[in-house]
């Protein structure tokens, strides 16, 4: 008997980097492949710690976890102190890891494919040393991945300086066929905080670099979707939108929060597309101005709301919300945008948000806070039509006003709706039979199963 495929998946510890790591996981082991999921220690904990009925006992997936460097009292939200350490201190732990993997395990068990988050691309330096095959993954869209493929030539142009800093304001493309995208953009910006922006820009450097020397790049995407950005990259495999499997056999959907189903049962009591679902991921934050008015700006608003509160999204939250408006910690975003209830998305514009929202056929209200943010929703309002944006004032302040009369705009805008019913429709041709997403997706198993 031939040897078996057994793929390591190394994830960088952030929620919009797990959950499609995941998804794409539990994708190979739908084929028969044993697949081992590596997370930091605290990141294992905190998974378990949402969803404990599907622990580890189902064994779909194998989850183990390493250390990160830190202690447990340590802040996890300072990125900076976070990447530091785990890239110190998490490939000595890997290494050993996989020898400890390949020892005990009889020769068809062993590592034969190790795929790593783009934030943990050494792993891919490992892999490569230890004569196993390796894929990089790259979470956010494929334009972004393009975009740090073509930072010498910036450098080189004098559009941006060596931590990434637009030294000039302008419009710059990428290719003939690609969209202009303002050098404010660019998806390392870090307004406000240069350590962490040039912490970003090192590591998107630093992946681009390991990307050329793994053997398979893959990006949660479709080429119909970003068909000018995967032209540029001819290595990249596209397998995107990777979705929760209708089934609902998931091991785990990763989520770092217990996700609180009572919306759906709420969902199913409103009308058909009536509710606005608001959402701003995993990281962002408010400050009290700005989430007041946001919280006026939505009891403004005459539809069903449902909105998600995460408990650190601001400080001394009220919930003096009207009774339209049903208010969760977390939800089981996937499914609460393919609902019929759902008529659009108040978002922040994170790639994964994107792709669900886009995958469902549902509009967005564009609210970017950070980093690739700002170009999803360029793409979303100017390239691809499913959204509009909103306008801050003087003060950066988004107001009630904005955000009633934009979203007003949104909900009558009968063409919005048809492109976002067109882009579910390709979305779901891509990684049914035949599709783009599919047959990238069967090349790459063929290839590790080979
Ligand atoms: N998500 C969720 N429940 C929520 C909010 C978000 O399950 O209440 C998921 C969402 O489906 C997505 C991920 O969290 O898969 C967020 O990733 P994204 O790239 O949109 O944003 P980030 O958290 O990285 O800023």
């Amino acid at each position: 008997m031939g040897k078996r495929a057994h793929v390591l998946a190394v994830s960088y510890p952030a929620q919009g980097h797990v959950r499609p790591l995941m998804k794409l996981s539990q994708r190979i082991a739908d084929r028969g492949i044993k697949v081992t999921f590596v997370s930091t220690e605290f990141i294992h904990d905190v998974i378990l710690a949402a969803s404990p009925e599907k622990g580890e006992e189902q064994n779909r997936i194998e989850m183990v976890s390493v250390p990160d460097g830190l202690e447990p009292g340590d802040d996890r939200k300072d990125l900076t102190k976070l990447s530091e350490s785990i890239s110190t201190v998490m490939p000595g732990h890997l290494e050993e890891l996989i020898n400890k993997i390949n020892l005990s395990s009889d020769v068809d068990e062993q590592i034969t494919c190790v795929i790593a988050d783009v934030g943990v691309s050494w792993a891919l330096g490992i892999a490569q040393k230890m004569g196993i095959k390796n894929a990089m993954f790259f979470p956010p869209s494929v334009t972004s991945f393009a975009w740090s493929l073509h930072v010498p030539k910036l450098i080189e142009g004098g559009v941006i300086d060596n931590n990434g800093t637009a030294l000039k304001n302008e419009m710059i493309s990428l290719s003939p066929d690609s969209p202009a995208m303002s050098s404010a953009d660019f998806l390392w910006n870090c307004p406000g905080n240069p350590t962490l922006q040039k912490l970003a820009f090192a590591c998107l450097i630093s992946s681009a670099e390991a990307a050329k020397t793994s053997n398979w790049l893959l990006c949660n995407s479709f080429y119909e979707l970003e068909s000018s950005a995967c032209k540029l990259i001819p290595k990249l495999l596209s397998i995107g939108p990777l979705l929760l499997s209708s089934d609902g056999l998931e091991q785990s959907t990763g989520s770092f929060w217990p996700e609180d189903s009572t919306c759906l049962t709420w969902l199913d009591a409103q009308p058909n597309k009536s509710v606005i679902y608001v959402a701003f991921g995993s990281t962002a934050i408010f400050s009290a101005q700005q989430f007041e008015e946001l919280a006026l700006g939505l009891e403004l608003v005459a539809q069903p709301i449902l909105w998600v509160v995460r408990s650190d999204l601001t400080d001394g939250f009220s919930e003096r919300v009207g009774d339209h408006v049903k208010i969760v910690k977390w939800a089981p975003q996937e499914k609460v945008l393919a609902h019929p209830s759902i008529a659009c998305f108040l978002s922040h514009c994170g790639w994964n948000s994107t792709l669900e929202g886009l995958s469902m056929g549902v509009p967005f209200l564009c609210w970017p806070y950070f980093a690739d943010q700002f170009l999803n929703r360029n793409y979303i309002c100017d390239v691809w039509k499913v959204g509009l944006g909103l306008k801050a004032e003087g003060n950066g302040i988004i107001s009630r006003h904005e955000i009633r009369r934009q979203m007003e705009m949104l909900l009558s805008d009968g063409s919005i709706r048809a492109n976002a019913v067109k882009m579910k429709e390709l979305a779901g041709r891509s990684i049914s039979e035949g599709g783009s997403s599919f047959k990238n997706f069967n090349h790459f198993i063929e290839q590790i199963m080979g």
